[in-house]
């Protein structure tokens, strides 16, 4: 069990993040938005509930100090739970998810992280450590204190989840932002990378591992995705090492920080504030002046938003380094002109 719990959450308190997005006519069907925020609030409360009585796994995984790196970035606690592969697919079926691959998931709704211990996973990636940035990954994208926007569509019955919709032109987690009537949301690209970023750092800076879990990602000398890397299996059964989806935005914004001392500071920032998330904007547009929307329409979920990703690190790497050629002392100019 976790040794200390992270902040009770009541229905009244979801429900103060839930703005009523409703679909049609409410009272038609004798909702007020009041009652429709108060079912979807009961409806969430409860899923909560439900995940938060499954047992945290956390035999040799050093919390204490996961949760110090979560305070040093200036994250608030949630509730963290790290669950067996089994316990983990309960935990989606309570809220409604369908089974994945990922290693973990932060779900704004219910406000909780919830971890997936692989022992696989565990063992390609040499131990429990591998846990601890999964965990910091979540955390990171938990950090995001900006309201959940559920829309409600008008039925007398219970809400479940299928008619609870993350949707609307104001719904915004983190970086991503999703619009009514877009099937992908916008700024996945963004909001993995800072999360990813996190990761890294917290692999290079508490675990000791500049090389990551999983070793030399490219053939290259010092590669900047190596921190990224870790070990997973293949379709063929055969032990690879491979990136999480994050890793070349993140890889970006470790080179843009290189250059820009005050960046990583501005990305932590932007988790509280619109003030920190257009300051990241501007910085990004300071290195090329459209490089803020073409990361965001980068959607991490597609194959090819890999190889963008590291043609758009290939492209700001060129840039930074010309800057910095240009930038640099120049012998005496010659005098008397
Ligand atoms: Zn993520």
């Amino acid at each position: 069990m976790s040794e200390q719990r992270g902040a009770e959450l009541d229905t009244d308190q979801l429900a103060a993040k839930i703005h009523v997005v409703a679909k049609g006519d409410l009272s038609k069907v004798g909702y007020t938005k009041d009652e429709a925020r108060s079912a979807v609030a009961e409806g969430l409360h409860s899923q909560r509930e439900g995940v938060l009585q499954l047992p945290s796994q956390e035999d040799g995984i050093n919390m204490t100090r996961v949760h110090a790196y979560r305070e040093r970035i200036g994250i608030p606690r949630k509730e963290l739970r790290i669950l067996s592969p089994d316990d983990y697919a309960k935990a989606l079926e309570v809220v409604g998810l369908k089974r994945g691959t990922e290693g973990g998931k932060y779900l704004p709704q219910q406000d909780i992280i919830i971890i997936k211990r692989d022992p696989e996973s565990e063992e390609l990636n040499g131990g429990p450590e591998f846990v601890e940035g999964l965990a910091i990954h979540e955390i990171a994208h938990s950090g995001n204190e900006r309201s959940v926007v559920v829309a409600v569509k008008p039925t007398r019955r219970l809400l479940r989840k299928s008619e609870i919709e993350i949707a609307s032109t104001i719904g915004r987690s983190g970086f991503v932002t999703t619009k009514e009537g877009e099937a992908e949301p916008t700024g996945s690209f963004l909001e993995e990378g800072y999360a990813e970023l996190e990761r890294g750092r917290y692999v290079v800076e508490e675990l000791g591992k500049p090389d990551g879990f999983g070793g030399q990602f490219l053939p290259d000398r010092a590669s900047p995705f190596d921190q990224y890397s870790q070990r997973v299996r293949n379709n063929e059964g055969k032990v690879v090492v491979s990136l999480l989806e994050g890793a070349p935005a993140a890889a970006v914004f470790e080179l843009i920080a290189k250059h820009d001392p005050e960046f990583v500071s501005t990305l932590r920032e932007s988790r509280h504030s619109v003030q920190g998330l257009r300051e990241v904007a501007r910085r990004l547009n300071a290195v090329s002046p459209s490089l803020y929307m073409e990361l965001r329409r980068i959607n991490v979920k597609t194959e090819e938003s890999y190889r963008e990703g590291i043609q758009v690190f290939k492209k700001v790497k060129n840039i930074l380094e010309a800057r910095a050629t240009s930038e640099a002392p120049k012998s005496e100019p010659p005098k008397g002109e």
